[in-house]
């Protein structure tokens, strides 16, 4: 189909950012216009830190995670190599994601999901989208490696992130962010599952900094990168694998991540950090998200800003930062764990009628 649009609006990371991705003229760009994500001030978070924080809120993405901006790379890699299918591995968002690509592209979709471990609109996605789905009998770290299995033996193209070219449209956050600000910041912040997209946004971060004096990139310098894990999920936190992780943020609920090497990288080339943050903070800090800032996001969003404000909370945080915080996916990706925090809704019952309304309401 040839693309006919005119359209000045946001055209999708591929065609956004073509000269820096692994694409030519005879990729055939399968995109949602994902990307182009909003960075959102935060005056809450930045006067409970001292520091200037900025939101770079991913959940807007067409399947409401960043996991959008690599599938778009990877599906369009996928469909230049001739695939007729492709699988993952995941925890909810990236089967959401790679199912509406995969089916814009003509392929079928293959999902590999930990058994009774998805939330219902996650799950509903990849149904909606025509999804293959496995249920498979282990957790998340079992689904990779049978991914990776089937996709060695049988003719179907891995999209999980073990895939660089999923890290290659991940990057491409960091290139926005600095298209934004005008320069990178000084502190990056997010949280850690996979450990793909701290890798790709140091990635960025760094084919986006001027090193060769001839030709200077658009960034002067390159942030420190701040990962979080959940407590009960956090194999960096331990320096090796968990069996058994635990978490109620399910997207980082992964205890032996694929991007291991490249993410320990991340944190000690740019002088950071991974740290854990417990689900109570994490909880705590999805709520203070939603209530001081007006930005809903799913629990596993959050564990960046509990990161920051744990740190900032015990004296560990300089203030006068410029600070980047990514919150990963949309909020309603997990609801029924929201709900769950705030207990029983208990509606103010009104009758249909103003004044009696008002009054019930407190507005008289
Ligand atoms: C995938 C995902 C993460 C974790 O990202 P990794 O690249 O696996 O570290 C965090 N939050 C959300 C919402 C995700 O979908």
């Amino acid at each position: 189909m040839a693309v006919v649009t005119q359209s000045r609006l946001w055209r999708g990371v591929i065609e956004e950012y073509r000269d820096r991705l692994p694409v030519t003229a005879a990729t055939p760009v399968v995109t949602l216009r994902e990307g182009g994500t909003p960075l959102v001030p935060a005056p809450w978070l930045s006067e409970q830190t001292s520091c200037e924080v900025y939101l770079k809120v991913e959940g807007v993405n067409p399947t409401g995670s960043f996991k959008d901006r690599g599938m778009t790379v990877a599906i369009s890699k996928a469909a230049e190599e001739g695939a007729e299918a492709v699988v993952c591995a995941s925890t909810g968002n990236t089967s959401a994601s790679a199912a509406a690509y995969a089916v814009r592209a003509g392929m079928r979709p293959v999902v590999l999901l930990p058994d009774g471990k998805i939330s219902g609109p996650k799950l509903a996605q990849a149904v909606v989208h025509g999804g293959v789905i496995a249920s498979v009998q282990g957790n998340f770290d079992d689904c990779l490696r049978l991914a990776r299995e089937l996709a060695e033996t049988y003719p179907v193209a891995l999209v999980n992130s073990v895939n660089p070219y999923r890290l290659a449209g991940q990057k491409t956050a960091a290139f926005e962010v600095v298209d934004d600000l005008g320069d990178a910041p000084d502190l990056h912040v997010l949280p850690v599952g996979n450990a793909g997209n701290i890798s790709a946004y140091w990635l960025g971060y760094s084919e986006y900094t001027a090193y060769a004096a001839d030709n200077p990139g658009p960034a002067k310098r390159r942030p420190r990168m701040w990962g979080f894990q959940a407590a009960g999920a956090a194999p960096f936190v331990h320096g090796g694998p968990v069996s058994a992780p635990e978490t109620v943020a399910s997207a980082i609920r992964i205890g032996n991540p694929a991007s291991w090497d490249l993410a320990i990288a991340a944190r000690d080339d740019s002088g950071g950090l991974i740290d854990a943050v417990t689900d109570e903070q994490i909880l705590a800090a999805q709520q203070e998200l939603s209530g001081r800032e007006g930005l809903f996001v799913e629990p596993a969003s959050a564990a960046g800003v509990a990161g920051l404000l744990h740190y900032s909370r015990t004296g560990r945080l300089d203030a006068g930062q410029r600070i980047v915080v990514t919150v990963t996916g949309h909020g309603l990706k997990d609801v029924d764990t929201a709900s769950a925090y705030y207990g029983e809704i208990r509606p103010y019952v009104v009758p249909a009628q103003a004044d009696a309304a008002a009054k019930a309401l407190g507005l008289a």
